[in-house]
C-alpha cells in the first residue's frame, strides 16, 4: 500500500499505546507521579517532568508531522528555542538571520550573549552576505526563519543546509510561519526544526507551546536530557489540548491559506483603486521577491500577509476601520487578526538590531483565519474605502 498522507496517518495512528480500554482519543494523564513496583524498579514513567504518556503521544505526532525521528514538546516556543541554544558552549557562536521573531533576538542578545555565546546576524535571503558572515564568524549554530516573521524574507534551505554542513554548523529552522503542512525543513537538510506551537499547531489561541524535531539520535538525547534537567516540557493538559488542535491542522491551514491567497490578490489589485496601500507582501503574489525559491521548498504561500501604507497614522487608521481583524499579537489562530510588528510582536528586539535592519513602522502583519473569504474581502473593501475618504478629507483641509 502507498504511504499514507500525514493527515490520514495522524488520524489512524495509535493514540493510547498500552491502554487496555483502547480509547479513540488520547487520555489526559493529569498526574505528576507514577507508582513504582519497588524503590529499585520503575516502569516506563515515574515523574511527569521526565515523561508523561499524553506528552509522549504528542511528541510522536510532532515528529511525524516534520518527518523527523524525534520530537519534543515544550512549554512555549521560547522554551523550545532556549533549549536548543543550550546545545552551545561558552565561546560558540550563533549566526542568526537579520529578520527573526523579536523574542528570539532578545534571547540571543540578553541571555545567551551574557553567558559567553557569541552572536552575529546577516540577511539570510542574500546568499553572498550570509556566506561571508558564516566564514567570518564560524558559527556552531545557524538560526533562520523562512518565510521570516514579519518581513516574509525567503532563504534557500537546500543551499543553506549544504553550506552549514560543509562548515560544520548545525542549521536550525524556525518553521512557525508556514507550519509542517506547507514546509518540512528536515527533508531539505536542516538539523533542527522549531515551532511556536502557540500559532498554527495549536491553532485555537488557547495555549502556549513549542516543539523541536530532529533526526540525529545524538541531538535527541541531548535535548531529552535538557528538557528533563531544566523542566521545560509541556504540561499534560496543554499536551492534550495541542493533540486536539493537531487533528484539524491540515484543514485549518488549507482554509486559512485559501483565504489568504484570495485576500492578498484582492489587496494587491486594490492598491491603485484606493491609494491607501503602498505594497502588499505575500509569497503567492507573482512579484514576490524569492517566489521561485519559496515554491521550490514549500507547497504553499501560507497564511500571513504583510501590508505597508507608507505612514504609521495611515496604518493605524486602516486598522481602526477593520471589523474582522482585531489587534492582537500571535498568528495562526482560527480568527483573523492584525498586528503592527514594530510596536507589538517585535518590540522586544534589542536596540542595535532594530537599528541595523528596522521593521518599517507602518508594516501591518495580517494573520488570516478560517472565516468566509468574502466576509474578509468585504471588510477590507469597506475599511480601505473609509480610509481613502479620510485621506481626501485631510488633504482638502490641508489644501
Ligand atoms: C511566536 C513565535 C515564537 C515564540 O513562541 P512562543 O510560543 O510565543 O514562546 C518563536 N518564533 C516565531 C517565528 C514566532 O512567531
Amino acid at each position: 500500500m502507498k504511504k499514507l498522507k500525514p493527515e490520514t496517518a495522524a488520524l489512524h495512528a495509535e493514540c493510547a499505546p498500552g491502554d487496555p480500554h483502547r480509547p479513540s482519543s488520547t487520555p489526559l494523564y493529569q498526574t505528576a507521579t507514577f507508582r513504582q513496583e519497588s524503590p529499585d524498579e520503575s516502569g516506563e514513567y515515574d515523574y511527569s517532568r521526565s515523561g508523561n504518556p499524553t506528552r509522549a503521544v504528542l511528541e510522536t505526532r510532532l515528529a511525524e508531522l516534520e518527518h523527523a525521528a524525534h520530537g519534543f514538546a515544550f512549554s512555549s516556543g521560547m522554551a523550545a528555542i532556549s533549549t536548543v541554544l543550550r546545545l552551545l558552549k561558552q565561546g560558540d557562536c550563533v549566526l542568526g538571520a537579520s529578520d527573526l521573531y523579536g523574542g528570539t533576538f532578545r534571547l540571543f542578545e540578553k541571555i545567551c550573549a551574557h553567558q559567553g555565546i557569541r552572536t552575529a546576524y546577516a540577511d539570510a535571503s542574500r546568499p553572498e552576505d550570509f556566506e561571508s558572515a558564516l566564514k567570518k564568524h564560524r558559527p556552531r549554530l545557524v538560526w533562520i526563519e523562512t518565510p521570516s516573521n514579519p518581513r516574509l524574507r525567503i532563504t534557500d534551505l537546500r543551499w543553506l543546509s549544504g553550506l552549514c554542513r560543509r562548515s560544520g554548523a548545525l542549521l536550525a529552522v524556525d518553521n512557525t510561519c508556514l507550519s509542517p503542512v506547507l514546509q518540512n525543513p528536515l527533508l531539505l537538510g536542516a538539523d533542527l526544526v522549531i515551532h511556536s506551537a502557540t500559532k498554527h499547531l495549536g491553532g485555537h489561541s488557547d495555549l502556549t507551546a513549542g516543539s523541536v524535531c530532529v533526526n540525529s539520535g545524538d541531538l535527541a538525547s541531548e535535548l531529552r536530557f535538557l528538557q528533563n534537567a531544566e523542566g521545560s516540557a509541556l504540561a499534560p493538559f496543554d499536551s492534550w489540548l495541542l493533540l486536539r488542535g493537531l487533528k484539524t491542522l491540515h484543514l485549518r491551514v488549507r482554509q486559512q491559506q485559501k483565504n489568504a491567497e484570495k485576500l492578498a490578490h484582492y489587496l494587491n489589485h486594490s492598491r491603485t483603486l484606493f491609494g491607501v496601500l503602498k505594497s502588499v507582501h505575500y509569497p503567492g503574489l507573482d512579484q514576490f521577491q524569492g517566489w521561485e525559491t519559496h515554491y521550490s521548498q514549500a507547497s504553499g504561500a501560507g497564511t500571513l500577509i504583510g501590508i505597508e501604507t507608507g505612514s504609521l497614522p495611515l496604518s493605524l487608521e486602516l486598522a481602526r476601520n477593520l471589523r474582522l481583524f482585531p489587534v492582537s499579537v500571535s498568528f495562526g489562530g482560527l480568527q483573523s487578526s492584525l498586528c503592527l510588528p514594530n510596536r507589538m510582536s517585535h518590540a522586544s528586539t534589542p536596540e542595535p538590531i532594530r537599528i541595523q535592519d528596522p521593521i518599517p513602522g507602518d508594516w501591518l502583519r495580517l494573520s488570516i483565519g478560517i472565516e468566509d473569504t468574502d466576509d474578509l474581502i468585504d471588510d477590507f473593501s469597506h475599511a480601505l474605502e473609509r480610509t481613502a475618504e479620510s485621506l481626501i478629507r485631510k488633504s482638502a483641509r490641508a489644501g
